[in-house]
């Protein structure tokens, strides 16, 4: 496997509701991607710098989707380290866990017809989770971030990146809303996914759809 080579193209600014971020967008020589990082103050040479490393999900970051809590997630992040003062959203562009858009929509379907996540991703010929997160440590190392506060609930994320020499000094939990259309997502990732969410006391009104037969 060949080297990861990323390359800084553009530096913009980007006043946001949460604050003035700016955008840095690199290309690469491995999966021809532009992947991008929203940074806001000064963090090259920081210590503890708070990061969230994000995934793309059009339809929850765009559309504001209920199917899962991405969009929520990418807010509740930006906010936090205008918050703090400091900090980077590294966006990655691997939709969907990494299988793309056309397969996340038709797992999708697949999920309206009783599956979980993780099932409906194999159905499909996927792995549950094909995310990489090689861009996500060179990005962090070219803007000279010395060490990180990771903003997730996801153990798995911690131990890709410390492998890729990320150097994670501590968890920050991140918060989201239950509701009666992300439920069993949520729920799936707490069982089957290891993240740590604590999903107690749903305000459900039903239960998690389940209209489909195996
Ligand atoms: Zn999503």
């Amino acid at each position: 496997m060949n080297e990861a080579k990323i390359k800084r193209e553009v530096i913009s600014r980007i006043p946001t509701i949460h604050g003035e971020f700016y955008l840095v967008l690199y290309t690469n020589n491995l999966d021809k991607k532009e992947h991008l990082s929203l940074v806001m103050g000064d963090v090259q040479g920081q210590e503890d710098v708070l990061v969230r490393v994000h995934s793309e999900c059009f339809t929850g970051d765009v559309l504001g989707s209920r199917r899962c809590d991405c969009g929520e997630q990418l807010h509740y992040a930006m906010q936090s380290i205008a918050a703090a003062g400091s900090g980077v959203v590294v966006y990655l562009r691997q939709e969907g866990r990494g299988i793309g858009l056309l397969d996340k929509l038709r797992a999708y379907n697949l999920q309206d017809q009783g599956y979980d996540t993780v099932e409906a991703n194999l159905l499909l010929g996927h792995q549950a989770d094909e995310r990489d997160y090689t861009m996500a440590a060179g990005i962090l190392a070219d803007l000279g971030v010395q060490s990180i506060r990771l903003l997730t609930n996801n153990p798995v994320k911690i131990n890709r990146l410390q492998e890729l020499g990320v150097q994670v000094t501590e968890r920050v939990p991140v918060e989201s809303t239950v509701n009666a259309d992300n439920y069993q997502y949520l729920f799936t990732k707490a069982q089957r996914m290891h993240h740590l969410l604590d999903l107690a006391a749903p305000s459900l009104p039903s239960e998690p759809r389940k209209n489909g037969s195996h």
